[in-house]
């Protein structure tokens, strides 16, 4: 075992999926001491669903976004850490948000997390320092939530995984003062009854937008999915329907880019989350600009100071398997078991490889050669195949169903080689 005097020290922000996949890689690793500081008194992060929106019981914003019907919008089997394949659902194949909860509990009890995460303690600000010898230093000042105590505490590094969808992203949208019924973001969504008998107008049409759409469409009168993406091409619901983006808004009359209007009761944005490091000093050198995080290397090493690392970056991916990857790709860097390349070919990876800022951390279907990369780099197993298999057999599904594929029959074989995806009857 490395002296206590020797051993790295690392700070883990949040207790949600990435931070118990970054304890559970670094609790049997001697080479490191840590602690997970967590704001809330539990673990499991958005997947702990409140039924409260806006400050909780200890004055700090709800943190979850989920809705109490809430099913995954991916097969359980492809959400599970490889190293604990313990969600099985087969039919249906897509889980409450009770059981994503239950499965993360039971992995830090699994791997003996608990002990390593100090809860209600929020970290308040990260700054840097340069040691005499000139090694990097993160200085974390943290707020004990219940108590507003204040303690510091310095480490070697620092793994930032706070969570990317908690602070609501609004566009502007001309007149919308003058809405004269609900206005929400969908983070705020908890339950359709809230909407019974009402027409509502949802903006955007990501996996939010249209879920909340069908769950919405059995209480409310009406429901506009309004979006400028291509038309989603699926049958829907009788009383939901499709049309174009929002131009501006007039009391209860919305008008749409396609020169058409709608009358509303309710307007949800469904618009997505703004990336947020609030206890990041300027020091740390991260920037977001229109959701575009600089600078990072492979979406997940700060370049400027290699001993941070934020978890969870990348959007439109499969979350827990790419922390697996993650975590075990920045170990390894402070193992120096991996090198970085040099700084102009880290910078030309982080340059913005996408026409709009917003979308530069999407990955989709280049994920599997993303986590690939890591995994080869940093000299551990890749992600076996099944996820990749299971994740395109799904998508091929949601597009052509988008009203039933969460109750498919998800079947892997033996060998985990080969996955299908199977409808029910007469779907
Ligand atoms: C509505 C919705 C549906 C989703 N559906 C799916 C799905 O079907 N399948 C799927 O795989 N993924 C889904 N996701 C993605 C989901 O975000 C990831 O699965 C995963 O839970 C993210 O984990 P995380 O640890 O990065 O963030 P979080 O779960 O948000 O956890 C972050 C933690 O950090 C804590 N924290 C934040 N700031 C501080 C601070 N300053 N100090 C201390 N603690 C702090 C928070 O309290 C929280 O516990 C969904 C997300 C949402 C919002």
């Amino acid at each position: 075992m490395a002296e206590s005097s020797q051993r790295k020290k690392v700070c883990v922000i949040g207790a949600g999926a990435a931070g118990l996949c970054a304890a559970r890689h670094l609790a049997p690793n001697s080479k490191f001491e840590f602690q997970v500081y967590e704001q809330t008194s539990e673990i499991g992060g958005t997947w702990v669903y409140k039924e409260a929106t806006g400050i909780d019981e200890n004055g700090l914003p709800v943190h979850s976004s989920m809705y109490r019907d809430l099913r995954t919008n991916l097969p359980a089997k492809i959400m599970n850490f490889p190293d604990y394949l313990e969600m099985n659902a087969v039919e249906p194949c897509c889980v409450s948000h009770q059981e994503v909860r239950s499965y993360l509990q039971k992995y830090a009890e699994h791997f003996d997390l608990l002990r390593h995460i100090q809860f209600g303690k929020r970290v308040e600000s990260v700054r840097l320092e340069i040691s005499p010898d000139g090694a990097e230093k993160w200085m974390v000042r943290i707020k004990v939530v219940k108590t507003k105590r204040e303690e510091e505490a310095t480490f070697d590094a620092i793994m930032i995984c706070n969570g990317h969808y908690f602070d609501p992203y609004v566009p502007t949208i001309p007149g919308i003062e003058t809405f004269p019924g609900t206005i929400i973001h969908s983070h705020s969504y908890r339950k359709p009854e809230d909407f019974s008998g009402k027409s509502v107008l949802i903006l955007g049409a990501a996996s939010s937008g249209v879920d909340i759409a069908l769950d919405l469409s059995n209480h409310a009168s009406r429901v506009y999915l309004s979006h400028n993406n291509e038309r989603l091409n699926n049958t829907l619901p009788q009383n939901l329907t499709e049309v174009s983006g929002v131009e501006r808004v007039e009391g209860t009359k919305i008008f749409l880019k396609d020169d058409s209007s709608v009358i509303a009761d309710a307007f949800m944005f469904c618009t997505g989350y703004r990336f947020s490091f609030p206890f990041l000093n300027a020091d740390c050198g991260v920037k977001v600009e229109d959701n575009f995080i600089t600078p990072l290397y492979k979406h997940l090493i700060n370049i400027d100071h290699p001993t941070m690392c934020i978890v969870g970056v990348p959007t439109v991916v499969v979350p827990f398997p790419m922390f697996h990857v993650q975590v075990q790709y920045f170990l390894a860097l402070l193992e120096n078991r991996v090198s970085l390349p040099s700084k102009s070919i880290m910078l030309d990876d982080s340059q913005l490889k996408t026409i709009k800022k917003r979308h530069a951390h999407k990955l989709s279907d280049k994920q599997w050669a993303y986590n690939d990369s890591l995994a080869d780099a940093g000299g551990f197993e890749r992600l076996p195949k099944f996820y990749k298999l299971g994740y395109e057999a799904w998508w091929a599904q949601r597009k052509r169903n988008l009203l039933n594929y969460k109750k498919a029959r998800f079947l892997l074989s033996q060998d985990k080689e080969t996955v299908e995806v199977i409808l029910p009857n007469g779907n």
